[in-house]
């Protein structure tokens, strides 16, 4: 008994230090990348790290009977250097930024573009952070390099699983190898070392006597759950615009599929899935004629499929998305048993067009305002409650979209009729998924790229209003 308020008083100790580095991690505009916490528990305090990867907290250290081992702590600490401290070190910081610099603004990222070297400087806007302290912790900022030509650009940083074995980089490559259609320009890449290199080592101390009796490990990762250690990458491309701010339905409806196609090439010609199809990595730009362009955008979580378009890792016991639009077949008990497929990203890019069109534009009154706002809470529920909710949700999509609880504004009315059609064919393939129970594995449709009776990608370009440019001049 005893023992479990201990143990209460210490998570609570920690959460509220979790706390405070949550907020030092995410409210200083992508300078930070991990954060020390200090929790104090009568005589002995703890160190914690807080990373995208996780907490890394040592043993309490007694400051009064080990007072040496605590001072030993505090020195270490005093003597942390900017990358110590947790400083993000992949961008160069201006002359006379404070020692932990409050935001990127000013600082440089330096990359080769093919024999030429070039400098980007990072601009005041961000345009994108996650306020997350786990996980990729993706900051975009606009940044403009001198050298590299008229067009503004973006840097990313992220900070990728270290054991994911394609960069970001190497996947473009490997699609403009290929060559994919309608994917961004990339101007340079860098990839930091993994962020626990070094710097934990410098205050952590095994318990040796607990080591010694067994009842610890002198492993770092011991003290915590599962460490999986990540790597600050920075991506350096042209800037472009979120699909989602285009205001044209005309507009809208070429480039979004003119992102399907690219998609669709992608797997075709270079069997790399993407995999996190969302309104957020659907971008575009505009040529000198104003004429707009479909950019599909971020391969953080692309997957390279081998020649018979398989993934050859293990399966992943939680697949990643973005959680409306995530297929609902992802959502089931048994996912885990299922890999991802062309299917799921193409159900993914059927979820955006309905999520951007009923949100399309905003309503100022009347029954138009009621019809825009019940249509919203449809969408919501993608997104909130349980995944089984959700997912339940998702499969009554048509019904929604018939009985009136799905509306687009009369203007796009035909897009609402041809993502209709589009969303029933996507939901007879799903159904006939749960309709029968089948003996043979290799029959199970569930692990093919599509469903009998569902859609595919041909079906999807039939029904859909708007042509990609690049569909009418074929290739001999
Ligand atoms: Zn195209
Ligand atoms: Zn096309």
């Amino acid at each position: 008994m005893q023992k479990t308020k201990t143990r209460e008083t210490n998570t609570q100790l920690i959460d509220r230090s979790a706390r405070y580095a949550v907020e030092m991690l995410s409210g200083t505009g992508g300078t930070r990348v991990h954060a020390w916490g200090l929790t104090v528990e009568g005589s002995t305090v703890r160190v914690s790290r807080y990373d995208a990867s996780g907490v890394m907290q040592s043993y309490p250290i007694d400051f009064i009977s080990k007072f040496p081992r605590f001072a030993a702590t505090i020195v270490a600490i005093s003597l942390f250097d900017r990358e110590r401290w947790g400083v993000q070190i992949a961008v160069d910081y201006p002359e006379g930024a404070p020692f932990i610099p409050r935001s990127l603004s000013g600082a440089t990222v330096s990359f080769s573009h093919g024999s030429e070297k070039h400098v980007a400087t990072v601009e005041e806007s961000i345009f994108f952070q996650h306020k997350i302290m786990f996980g990729r912790c993706t900051s975009i900022h606009q940044a403009r390099g001198k050298t590299i030509g008229d067009y503004a650009l973006t840097i990313k940083f992220s900070q990728v699983t270290a054991s994911r074995p394609w960069t970001e980089k190497q996947i473009l490559d490997i699609a403009s190898a290929a060559p994919v259609p309608h994917l961004p320009e990339v101007y340079g890449c860098s990839s930091m070392p993994a962020m626990s290199k070094g710097v934990w080592g410098a205050v952590y101390f095994a318990d040796a006597a607990a080591v010694e009796q067994g009842t610890a490990s002198a492993d770092v990762s011991s003290t915590g759950a599962k460490y999986d250690d990540r790597a600050m990458t920075v991506l350096v491309t042209r800037l472009y615009q979120p699909l989602k701010s285009l205001t044209k339905v005309e507009e809208f409806g070429k480039a979004f599929i003119e992102t399907v196609h690219g998609h669709h090439e992608l797997y075709e010609k270079a069997n790399i899935l993407h995999g996190d199809i969302s309104h957020a990595n659907l971008m575009y730009w505009r040529d000198d004629q104003g004429v707009v362009h479909g950019i599909l955008n971020d391969f953080d979580s692309a997957i390279v499929l081998n020649a018979e378009k398989e993934d050859e890792r293990p399966l992943e016991l939680l697949h990643t998305g973005t959680l409306p639009f995530m297929a609902a077949d992802l959502f089931v008990d048994d996912a885990s048993g299922r890999p991802k497929r062309y299917r799921h990203d193409l159900e993914a890019f059927t979820y955006v067009a309905i999520w951007c069109g009923s949100r399309y534009p905003a309503q100022q009154s009347g029954q138009a305002l009621r019809n825009w706002e019940l249509s919203i809470e449809t969408t919501n529920a993608w997104c909130t409650g349980l995944f089984y909710h959700m997912c339940t949700e998702k499969k009554h999509i048509v019904w929604y979209m018939d009985a009136g609880g799905l509306f687009f504004t009369p203007e796009i009315s035909a897009l609402f009729r041809s993502v209709r059609m589009i969303a029933g064919r996507m939901c007879a393939g799903q159904a006939n998924l749960r309709k029968e129970k089948y003996k043979d594995e290799e029959a199970e449709p569930r692990f093919k790229a599509h469903l009998p009776g569902g859609f595919d990608y041909d079906f999807f370009c039939e029904w859909y209003p708007y042509k990609c440019q690049c569909c009418n001049v074929k290739s001999p």
